[in-house]
């Protein structure tokens, strides 16, 4: 037995998988309870480095050291994988019933397939795949179950000087084989990707394993191909829309080594990586790295303390860093380097404002004329057009004319947001659905209950009614919730099937179509009054990127930003394109007051179903609440969001020096505080999100 193996250990009448952590002598461990361990698995081991991780993800998040080990051992994944087979037509010789006319139909358009693809693809079920396997229907072919290798010398393209330069500091950082972190900066279709790569490269040559985080997982289609193309094979891929049976596959690459590239979500880096020389966080500015619920952890910290671990270098990539990543630079703790053009001379958007006092829409309307017209002209010349607005569904508030009512969520302090296309009103927060009341739930009047506001969904519709001849295709979490159904939204538009693209979030990262000359953001004020202390960097980088969609090829492109205030700082830095004047000044606002990233924050969420003893709680808290110099103590106040998923919230807001150990003041607090079982306590260490 050594340190790292996994084991079976009784734990009351249970057992469960565990893992060897660290050997001790025998003095230190007879003071302890310990017990018998059942059995040692045939399984991968836990590296000294994923260890070692886990241990200061806990320390650091507060979380129990099981629920982090949690994240990095998945007993479900641990058996080997079987081999698998893929099926193809065989003879066809008796009967033939609709469901197996429809296996042969899913084979004939998309050549061989394992039995789970047929069964999904086909809507049969397994049985049918058997019984066809028995009469030759089906003929079994096995495939091996190793990744398929990728060339490091695959013909890549040639690197602008500037791209070549900073390619090689990033290979001789992984070729070191110490701990390094870099930021690459630069404007979007500068060749980030491709010179990052260049490091990945460097440590597939070496034999070694490169992890490449993204912020969403919609981006792989056209990443995946992305790599294929650069490196002649696929890279093993790692989120939440696998299978089980992928990822079990996926899961048994990597730990032998055989998988040499992992492009993954924030969880990939809990995986037992044997040899990782090189990570990506690409987009690293991007809040989707932080993970709320469960061990609350930002991927992108997180992922500088694995790279650290594994004496790995590590490569943040932006186009809009954040200031965090910046201010390290500044300090000199990060290496920092910068594509400063877009490559083959694509010029950047030009960006300008639409001020919507001046141009106001007709009531119920929300597309100013100057926006109408310029799609209208771009479509007319054969070019795509992309409407930004960061809200799904219809509108977000339903209103009672007669009686001023605003329909909201039974469990959340939240409005109900309408989404037609789904029929229903549902809550953001909780999920909470309902069919729309035919009459106002505190009046009840009939027919008075008004959608207010836009959602994506009525930008459709006015799109539809302004250009009754534009193709539209409209781009949400909600309404496209597969790979699949991505990838064939991609291709639709790499066709030139759509004309209008409008989408939230989900169309703002990564995206690359070369015929996508405007962008247009229906409301650029939307992120500027969120009120937490990032609002403004937050909206600066989203409306960054999202402009940046346009114009990435030979064509021009230009960005429209609708607002009431072109005099905002950020609606300034976005037309005059001085991001960086930007940033120096929002880091001599946070300054001072010792904001991040120039203090610390935590913020503590106390919740209980019953108000009166969520409120008795914070007050007992506030009571005993640590007195030290450099620590500030702000609240308890009623979250914003009081109710959440039928829970009372109060929070209390710490704000330290960066060298005061914030984890300790809270560790203590809390062991001083007896609170009753009904009150639950949330621990979120650096909190970007402030509801
Ligand atoms: P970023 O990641 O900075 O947005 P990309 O790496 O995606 O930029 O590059 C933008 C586009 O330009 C991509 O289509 C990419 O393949 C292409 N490109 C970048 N650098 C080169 C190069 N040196 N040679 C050929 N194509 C390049
Ligand atoms: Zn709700």
């Amino acid at each position: 037995m050594k340190a790292g193996d996994v084991v079976v250990v009784p734990l009351g009448a249970r057992r469960v998988t565990g893992s060897v952590w660290d050997t001790a002598s025998e003095t230190q461990w007879k003071e302890r309870k310990l017990k018998h361990i059942i059995t040692k698995l045939d399984a991968p081991g836990l590296p000294e480095d994923l260890r070692r991780f886990v241990d200061w993800v806990a320390d650091y998040t507060m979380a129990p050291r099981g629920s982090v080990l949690a994240l990095a051992l998945k007993p479900s994944l641990l058996e080997r994988p079987q081999t698998r087979v893929l099926w193809r037509e065989g003879c066809i010789s008796a009967r033939v019933t609709e469901a197996r006319k429809r296996v042969l139909a899913t084979l004939a358009a998309i050549g061989a397939a394992d039995t789970a693809t047929l069964v999904n693809a086909a809507r049969v079920s397994t049985g049918v795949i058997r019984a066809m396997a028995n009469s030759g229907f089906l003929i079994p072919q096995v495939q091996s179950e190793k990744a398929t290798k990728l060339n490091p010398s695959h013909p890549a393209p040639v690197l602008s000087a500037q791209q070549a330069t900073i390619a090689g500091e990033l290979r001789s950082a992984v070729r070191s084989q110490t701990f390094s972190v870099t930021l690459l900066e630069g404007v979007t279709g500068a060749g980030k990707t491709e010179t990052y790569l260049e490091a990945v490269a460097e440590a597939l040559l070496a034999g070694r394993q490169a992890l490449i985080l993204l912020p969403e997982i919609a981006l792989s289609a056209q990443f995946t191909a992305r790599i294929a193309e650069r490196f002649g094979a696929d890279p093993t891929v790692w989120h939440s829309s696998l299978t089980h049976s992928q990822r079990r596959r996926a899961f048994h690459q990597i730990t032998s080594g055989d998988a040499g590239l992992i492009v993954g979500a924030r969880s990939a880096l809990f995986l037992p990586f044997p040899a990782l020389a090189a990570v990506v966080v690409d987009e690293e500015h991007d809040t989707a790295y932080k993970q709320e619920e469960g061990v609350i952890y930002h991927a992108r910290d997180m992922a500088v303390v694995r790279a650290r671990l594994a004496k790995a270098a590590i490569i943040l990539a932006s186009a809009t860093p954040s200031l965090e990543s910046w201010v390290n630079t500044q300090a000199g703790r990060y290496h920092h380097h910068v594509l400063k053009s877009r490559h083959g001379g694509a010029q950047p958007p030009q960006v300008s404002a639409i001020d919507m006092r001046i141009h106001q829409p007709p009531r119920g309307h929300f597309l100013s004329a100057p926006l109408v017209d310029q799609i209208a002209s771009i479509i007319s010349r054969g070019e795509q057009a992309m409407l930004f607005l960061n809200r799904r569904g219809y509108a977000p508030l339903m209103l009672c004319r007669a009686c001023g009512h605003r329909v909201t969520c039974p469990n959340c302090t939240a409005w109900l947001v309408a989404h037609r296309r789904l029929g229903v009103l549902l809550c953001h927060h909780c999920g909470h659905q309902q069919a729309q009341p035919a009459t106002c739930p505190a009046c009840y009047a009939t027919d008075t209950l008004t959608a207010i506001g836009p959602g994506v969904e009525r930008i459709d519709e006015e799109i539809a009614s302004a250009l009754p001849q534009a193709r539209r295709l409209v781009m949400t979490s909600d309404l496209i919730s597969t790979q699949e159904h991505a990838a064939e939204s991609v291709r639709a538009i790499e066709a030139g099937d759509v004309d209008v693209i409008i989408g939230t979030q989900m169309i703002a990262k990564g995206w690359h179509f070369p015929n996508l000359t405007l962008v247009g953001v229906v409301d650029a004020d939307l992120g500027l009054s969120g009120g937490d202390l990032r609002a403004a960097e937050r909206s600066s980088q989203l409306l960054h990127q999202v402009s940046g969609r346009a114009g990435r090829a030979v064509r021009a492109g230009a960005a429209l930003l609708q607002t009431y205030h072109p005099d905002h700082p950020v609606i300034e830095a976005l037309v005059s394109g001085d991001l960086k004047k930007f940033r120096a000044a929002e880091a001599a606002l946070r300054q001072p007051g010792g904001w991040p990233p120039f203090g610390r924050l935590a913020a503590l969420i106390i919740s209980a179903k019953d108000p009166d003893v969520a409120a008795q709680a914070a007050r007992n808290l506030a009571q005993q609440a640590p007195n030290s110099p450099g620590l500030d103590i702000l609240g308890p106040a009623p979250a914003p969001i009081s109710l959440l998923r039928g829970q009372h919230r109060w929070r209390f807001l710490l704000r330290a020096g960066r060298r005061l150990a914030i984890q300790h003041f809270i560790r203590k607090w809390l062991n001083q505080v007896p609170l009753p079982l009904a009150v639950h306590v949330t621990i979120d260490i650096d909190p970007i999100s402030f509801l």
